[in-house]
C-alpha cells in the first residue's frame, strides 16, 4: 500500500489511491510528522510520497523554503518520517506532484508537453514532458510564480518584488480590487462580486488575467506545450478566467505555439497533488 500526501497552507490532503480525505494543517513540524506517521501506521503503508507547497530538495528530502508553511523551512521531513515509520519516504514540490497527478489521471492524459499551474494562495507550476516530470537538478524546477514580471513591482510572499505570483494569486487579486475600490475584500468575495457583474470586480479579474497571460505566453514560448492546465480555487470558482486568458494568450504569443495549445481546467480538484505524490513514488522506484 502506498500513501500520497499533499501538505498545503490550510489542509493536508491524503489518498491511498482509492480514498481521499483531508485534515487541518498542524501548526508545528512535530505535529505534522505525527499526523502523517499515524496515518501511515494505520494503513500499514510501504512507501509515502509527500508533496509540500514550497521549495524542496528532492535529493535530500528536505523542505528548503516554504513561504506559506514557514515552520517547515529547512526541515528534514523525509528523515524524520522514516525514523518514525521505517518506510520509504519521498518529498516533492506540490505543483510538480499536481502536474503529474493531472497527467496520469486528469486533464493531462495523452498530452506530450503538459504544463500545470496551481493558482490559489500562491502560484505554482509543474511540467510533464513526454511522460517525465520535470524536477530540475534538485527539485525546484518550474517556480513559475516567482519569475519576475515587473522589475520594481508589488511585493511577493517570497520577499522579492514583481514576481508573477504577486499579481496572479488570491492576494494579487485582492490587491487589484483594493486599487480599484480602496476596499479590502477576500479573493472569494471579489469572485462572487464578479459573478454578480460588479464592474470593479470584473476589472480586477481582467487585470489579474493580463498578468496570467504574460506568464502563460512566456511558458508557451519556452515549452511549446499542447495542454496548459490550471488548478486551484480561483479558476475552479470562476472558469470564465480560462476562456478570456486563452484568447489573450493566442493574441499575444507567437502564432504557431499559440495555435498548438489549449488552456484547460484541472480535473482532480484539490487532490491532484496527493494523487501525484502517490504516483511519483512509483515513478521514482521504476
Ligand atoms: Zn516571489
Amino acid at each position: 500500500m502506498r500513501l500520497g500526501v499533499d501538505v498545503g497552507g490550510t489542509f493536508v490532503k491524503f489518498t491511498d489511491g482509492e480514498n481521499r480525505w483531508k485534515e487541518r494543517t498542524p501548526k508545528t513540524k512535530e505535529d505534522l510528522v505525527s499526523l502523517i506517521s499515524s496515518v501511515g501506521k494505520s494503513l500499514n503503508v510501504k512507501s509515502i510520497g509527500v508533496a509540500v507547497a514550497g521549495l524542496v530538495n528532492t535529493k535530500k528530502g528536505t523542505v528548503t523554503e516554504s513561504p506559506n508553511l514557514k515552520f517547515l523551512n529547512g526541515f528534514p521531513l523525509k528523515e524524520e518520517l522514516e525514523k518514525k515509520l521505517n518506510v520509504q519516504v519521498s518529498i516533492f514540490n506540490d505543483a510538480t506532484a499536481a502536474a503529474y497527478g493531472e497527467y496520469k489521471l486528469g486533464v493531462g492524459r495523452g498530452s506530450s508537453v503538459f504544463l500545470c499551474l496551481t493558482l490559489g494562495t500562491g502560484l505554482g507550476g509543474g511540467a510533464v514532458i513526454e511522460g517525465a516530470p520535470l524536477f530540475g537538478v534538485s527539485g525546484t524546477a518550474m517556480e513559475v510564480g516567482h519569475i519576475t514580471v515587473e522589475v520594481n513591482g508589488w511585493p511577493c510572499h517570497c520577499g522579492r518584488k514583481g514576481c508573477l505570483e504577486a499579481y496572479v494569486s488570491s492576494y494579487g487579486l485582492e490587491r487589484f480590487y483594493f486599487m480599484e475600490t480602496g476596499e479590502c475584500a477576500s479573493s472569494f468575495e471579489v469572485i462572487e462580486r464578479a459573478k454578480n457583474r460588479e464592474t470593479e470586480a470584473l476589472k480586477s479579474i481582467d487585470e489579474m488575467s493580463d498578468y496570467l497571460t504574460v506568464g502563460i505566453a512566456s511558458l508557451i514560448h519556452l515549452f511549446n506545450p499542447d495542454v496548459v492546465a490550471i488548478s486551484g480555487g480561483i479558476p475552479a470558482s470562476y472558469p470564465e478566467l480560462l476562456k478570456t486568458t486563452e484568447q489573450k494568450v493566442k493574441k499575444r504569443a507567437f502564432k504557431q505555439p499559440a495555435s498548438d495549445f489549449s488552456l484547460k481546467l484541472a480535473e482532480l480538484g484539490e487532490f491532484s497533488g496527493a494523487f501525484g505524490a502517490l504516483l511519483l513514488t512509483m515513478y521514482n522506484s521504476s
